[in-house]
């Protein structure tokens, strides 16, 4: 492989950049709409307590997410540092 031209690094890098950007700006306009921790079978991934928190589906493991999506999820969401103990992710 050739030298490549400075001016084409930085061509490559601005095009990366632009990317990266419209990535970030999808991102944040999707977790206004939906819980960043529900997965895609609506189950919760978070590891600290949340009241939208259902029981899990019959031979789950996660519990299910019962929230709409339609309010601000982030009120529900139990920071507390009791809440977040001996619930760490094991791996
Ligand atoms: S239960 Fe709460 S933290 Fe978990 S996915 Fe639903 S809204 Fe998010």
């Amino acid at each position: 492989m050739g030298k490549i031209e400075k001016e084409e690094i930085q061509k490559r890098l601005d095009r990366i950049t632009e990317i990266f950007t419209e990535i970030v700006a999808h991102a944040d306009v999707q977790t206004a709409d939906r819980c960043p921790y529900k997965n895609r079978y609506n189950e919760c991934t978070a590891v600290f307590g949340c009241r939208n928190q259902r029981k899990p589906r019959l031979g789950g493991e996660l519990k299910m997410c019962g929230g709409d999506d339609k309010l601000d999820y982030r009120n529900a969401w139990e920071t507390g540092e009791a809440d977040y103990k001996g619930k760490a992710p094991k791996g």
